[in-house]
């Protein structure tokens, strides 16, 4: 099964994690196949996610799991991009932190002090919102008191949800909105539509024409419109094939409606 005319024509692909290339625990039909047509073919391949769950170790891990052989390297996480954003502007710091123990550790490892659970939680001079399975009230009062005293304000993505198996669950973009409701501020954005993981990925590649691959007209198609990127949508994540037609702002170049279908027809 060769690559298709259109994807040939692009020397290399940043692609879209969750709901491209898997949804939940099970690739998209025919990914793990057409990902390795496109290794074959020479194509230089990086992957991206705005989930901030998880470790750059964990996303290798699930990907050969797959039966996806890829590299640490390959893997750029919204989680690495906080750390690289801390560690170059607020190491030192303190920060309060809405998400899970790798992302704390991402935050630990810019230099900063997570201060969840002390008495500086509502000093704190960072709070950061990601995604996370386990929130409290305690939590959202916490970071809304250290906003309300002056705290930097960032969060990983305004993502409203993530597909799973049986349906769209509520994303980091759902917790924000009640830490933003509670403090009255507007949180910077470190992931996607913000071009910086599209960049820290080509940063990886190196030079050539790039195809950037994704599920969501907001976030991935926004994203390599900001970063200057042609984008191809697939239908297997948090977009359906109506709302695609109906897009208003950035347009992708194609629509397939699976990965394995832009790769190879
Ligand atoms: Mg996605």
């Amino acid at each position: 099964m060769p690559l298709s005319p259109f994807v040939d024509a692009y020397d290399q692909l940043i692609v879209d994690l969750d709901g491209c290339v898997y949804v939940g625990d099970e690739p998209t039909p025919g990914a793990v196949e057409a990902l390795g047509e496109l290794r074959a073919a020479g194509k230089r391949t990086a992957f991206v996610t705005n989930d901030p769950r998880h470790s750059g170790e964990d996303y290798v891990q699930k990907l050969w799991g797959l039966g996806i052989q890829a590299s640490l390297a390959d893997v750029v996480t919204v989680g690495g991009a906080v750390q690289h954003l801390l560690a170059e502007t607020r190491t030192g710091g303190t920060a309060f932190v809405i998400g899970t123990a790798a992302m704390w550790r991402h935050v630990t490892d810019a230099g900063l002090k997570v201060v969840n659970g002390s008495d500086l939680a509502t000093r704190a001079e960072v709070v950061l919102v990601a995604g996370t399975d386990e929130l409290t009230y305690d939590d959202l009062r916490s970071a809304v008191l250290a906003l309300r005293n002056g705290a930097d304000f960032l969060a990983t993505s305004r993502d409203p949800t993530y597909p799973m198996a049986d349906g769209l669950w509520p994303g980091t973009g759902a917790i924000l909105a009640a830490v933003e409701t509670g403090s009255g501020r507007a949180a910077q954005i470190v992931g996607k539509p913000e071009p910086q993981l599209f960049l820290t990925a080509l940063e990886r590649l190196g030079e050539g024409r790039t195809l950037a691959v994704g599920d969501r007209l907001d976030a991935d198609v926004g994203a390599a419109s900001a970063a200057g990127l042609d984008a191809a949508l697939v239908l297997t994540g948090g977009t359906t094939a109506e709302e695609a037609e109906a897009a208003e702002g950035p347009r992708p170049v194609r629509v397939a409606e699976t990965l394995a279908k832009l790769l190879t027809t």
